[in-house]
């Protein structure tokens, strides 16, 4: 019988998580030519969800716990859930049931035809700040066109991925993960079906703008180092327009005797140029900062606790 595993990483999630169990048991009670392990990755949530989970994997020993040892972030709970799922596949979803369930039975059809990565795209992006919605298009277009990997928008952690994904995915230890892009990275057999995000119900999101711009920079810098480039491009074309200036102003003062009017333009150069050191200097130091990171080496995460895996 092949082995499915729901990964479901949870923060701060006391609230949805029995409504979840209710939803994805009576989901999986329709399929039972599958054996299920329902994998919830506990990342250091400050509300009862760890009593919760304990809970739940008294009544039901399909349901398997990790407790991280505290939050690390969801990636980095994702890949602790790579790393300990025992399925054939692997459906990640997120606890706030703004994944239904219902959609497994779709994503596992896809599997089953023989597709390694099945994910969903939501057609609607439900209620959603439109600074948000905005970046959030304009960091998928800086992506796709910078780099070959197609990271599509409106496609985010809930889909299928077969064995062969998971094995991939376990060897991508990076620390500033962004497992979006890995999802396009590692390739395989892709196969896209649609869903309707709902609201989330209970409790409220943890991805605030602030978080979600790291988690951008941190997958713009994991995949692309185009805007190291881009100190050079600006150096070039300032350059230029300096040598041109220098070349006016030459003219200007040999032909027509015109004594230059120095402090403005001074002013605006020496201003202009530490703008453009600035910038060129911040973006260096995103990828050195990000080498830093990686070279100490340290675990992605810490268990503090596991049952049932
Ligand atoms: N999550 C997590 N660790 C975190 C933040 C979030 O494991 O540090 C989980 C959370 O419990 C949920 C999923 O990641 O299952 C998505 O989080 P959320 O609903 O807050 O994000 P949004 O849907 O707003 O993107
Ligand atoms: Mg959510």
């Amino acid at each position: 019988m092949k082995k499915i595993t729901l990964l479901i990483p949870c923060y701060n999630e006391e609230a949805s998580l029995p409504a979840l169990y209710d939803r994805m048991t009576q989901v999986i009670g329709g399929m039972p030519q599958y054996e299920w392990q329902l994998l919830l990755v506990n990342d250091g949530s400050t509300d009862g969800t760890l009593s919760v989970l304990a809970d739940l994997r008294a009544r039901d020993p399909r349901v398997c716990y990790i407790d991280l040892s505290r939050n690390f972030g969801k990636e980095s709970a994702m890949l602790a859930g790579f790393d300990h799922a025992s399925g054939d596949a692997v459906v990640v979803m997120d606890a706030d049931l703004q994944h239904p369930p219902e959609v497994i039975g779709q994503l596992l059809e896809g599997w089953e035809e023989g597709y390694d990565d099945v994910y969903a795209r939501r057609e609607s992006r439900g209620r959603e700040p439109l600074l948000r919605r905005w970046l959030s298009l304009a960091y998928y277009h800086l992506l796709q066109h910078s780099t070959r990997l197609n990271v599509l928008p409106n496609v985010g952690d809930f889909r299928l991925l077969d064995r062969k994904c998971i094995d991939a995915l376990k060897g991508l230890r990076e620390r500033a993960r962004n497992t979006k892009g890995l999802y396009a990275w590692i390739g395989f057999k892709k196969k896209e079906i649609t869903f309707v995000q709902g609201d989330r119900k209970e409790g409220k999101s943890s991805f605030n703008i602030w978080r979600l711009l790291k988690l951008a920079m941190d997958g713009i810098t994991s995949f692309t180092t185009a805007p190291l480039r881009i100190a050079t491009l600006l150096g070039l074309i300032v350059s230029l327009g300096a040598f041109f200036y220098m070349c006016y102003v030459l003219v200007k003062t040999l032909i027509m005797g015109d004594p230059v009017a120095g402090f403005p333009t001074l002013i605006v150069a020496i201003l202009f140029l530490s703008g453009v050191q600035l910038l060129s200097i911040g973006i260096i130091g995103e990828y050195l900062g990000r080498v830093f990171i990686e070279t100490k080496e340290r675990p992605v995460y810490l268990i503090r606790e596991k049952q049932g895996v």
